[in-house]
């Protein structure tokens, strides 16, 4: 009995010596942040035995400043068509501008940036800033509903194009004096560049030139023949057709390495025209387009049209807990995918690079900042106790008081002196944050010192993410991909 009986200190040393505590995290120290994978909630790859990719954004990076470039004139020459002023054709427009996790306010033709909880501290009007007291005006007042018919979330790297197009519009016709529906235009302009796909005119465009459209990753063929190696099935699942992702995984995979000269062979399962995120809760069959009838079985080195998540887990005989899932769609890939199954998520953040690169340049000013609001604090609470005390004074009928009074009046006016330094200085050093991150909007992934919308949702949904797949060749198919420890308010 004795060992259950309560202890009154801490447990003894165990006699395992600390190198045996070491976990395989320890790999992570000796990798550049670029290179490693990072860990919102515990992932043993060792228990993990179907790893499944999504082709756009995540097999394939594309450059970004053609592909938008490319989405903007498509678009524009469909507004053009549809009867937008030929001088759209000229339309000056700046790529740079938009960010992941962007809110577009179609009522007044804004584009905002939110916290995790929906407040919004920074906003534009075509490229000019929209001041922070008009921003509480506008939108502190009542509760945003982001995802009311009134806004519209950029939560893809493709949707970047629709949000320059929109305020480089808006730009051009507000200059003309030009009278504008800003809920039309937005819907114009997703009509304008959702027809381009439709016709195929972008995925023909991008086909005929990959190299000048596609960021060819050189490590990609040896991160999924390790992957492989270590005995996990690969699977591809994406929404493209057929005849781009053939083209477009041929380039990226065909001939790379000797053991695959196709680019299927490296792959248990290949899926296009997925419909994802409907893939992860509809109930549309699979389809062989060179095998008619119902599908029965998923065969390596055949291609399926469709099908959903429960078919494929039924014909796969796996486990969805034993699935893990790699794609760059926080809501088609990663937020359906965590919430219609069990599958495991890696999300692909390919800003990650200079998201890190800024930390890195601004992080003594962070802490800087840190310090300053700590200070701020203690400058507050003199100022507090310097003013209680000249309440207690100016109730004192006590004439010997008159030199304190004036005495406490001018600590007082020190400490507002004081604290209006420190604001000046706080605002410079956000400032000096935020365009280290980006020159519009700061970092994607935080906002105001709290996570950006965009960032709460990666931290939500997505077990872990990463740069870029081949982060993953780094480590083995056993790596406990483990989180650091979380600590909430009252533990600190
Ligand atoms: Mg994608």
């Amino acid at each position: 009995m004795g060992d259950f009986s309560p202890s009154s200190g801490p447990p003894a040393q165990l006699s395992l010596p600390l190198i045996a505590l070491r976990d395989a995290s320890s790999t992570d120290l000796r990798l550049a942040r670029t290179e490693r994978v990072h860990v919102n909630r515990n992932l043993p790859l060792g228990q993990v035995d179907w790893i499944g990719f999504d082709m756009d954004y995540t097999l394939a990076v594309y450059q970004q400043e053609a592909m938008d470039s490319l989405s903007v004139e498509v678009t524009i020459e469909n507004l053009l068509r549809m009867g937008y002023p030929g001088y759209l054709r000229e339309l000056r427009y700046d790529i740079r501008f938009p960010i992941r996790g962007l809110l577009i306010d179609k009522h007044l033709g804004n584009v905002l940036k939110m916290d995790r909880f929906a407040g919004i501290h920074k906003g534009y009007h075509g490229f000019t800033r929209v001041e922070r007291e008009q921003l509480h005006q506008l939108y502190w007042k009542t509760k945003i509903r982001p995802d009311s018919d009134r806004f519209h979330w950029i939560d893809t790297l493709f949707g970047l194009s629709e949000v320059t197009s929109y305020v480089s519009i808006i730009e051009a016709l507000e200059k003309r004096g030009e009278r504008m529906h800003y809920e039309r235009l937005f819907e114009d302009i997703r009509k304008a560049i959702d027809l381009a796909h439709a016709t195929g005119e972008v995925h023909d465009r991008v086909a005929t030139q990959l190299p000048r459209f596609i960021a060819k990753d050189e490590h990609l063929a040896l991160t999924l023949h390790k992957l492989r190696s270590a005995g996990k099935k690969l699977f591809l699942l994406t929404n493209s057709p057929w005849d781009y992702t053939d083209k477009m995984m041929s380039y990226l995979l065909s001939d790379e390495l000797q053991e695959y000269r196709h680019w299927p062979l490296y792959f248990d399962v290949v899926i296009v025209a997925a419909r994802k995120p409907v893939w992860f809760n509809g109930r549309e069959p699979f389809v062989d387009a060179s095998a008619p009838g119902a599908v029965t079985s998923l065969e390596r080195g055949r291609v399926y049209a469709g099908g959903n998540v429960r078919d494929f887990e039924r014909l796969t005989g796996i486990q969805g807990s034993r699935v893990l899932y790699v794609g760059d769609h926080i809501y088609g890939d990663i937020v359906r995918s965590k919430k219609e199954s069990t599958w495991r998520t890696a999300m692909i953040i390919q800003e990650l690079d200079a998201e890190l690169s800024a930390h890195e340049r601004s992080a003594q000013a962070i802490s800087k900042k840190l310090r300053l609001d700590e200070e701020r604090g203690h400058q507050e609470d003199e100022l507090r106790f310097y003013q209680r005390r000249l309440r207690a004074i100016e109730r004192s009928s006590d004439v010997s008081d008159a030199s304190e009074s004036v005495r406490v009046k001018r600590g007082i006016e020190t400490v507002r002196r004081t604290l209006r330094e420190m604001n000046q200085e706080q605002e410079l050093l956000e400032r000096f944050i935020d365009d280290s991150f980006h020159p519009y909007w700061g970092s994607l992934l935080k906002e105001s010192g709290e996570l950006s919308s965009f960032g709460a949702q990666v931290a939500r949904y997505a077990d872990v993410y990463t740069r870029s797949v081949s982060c993953l060749r780094h480590y083995s198919g056993e790596q406990y991909f483990r989180s650091p420890h979380d600590f909430m308010p009252h533990e600190l």
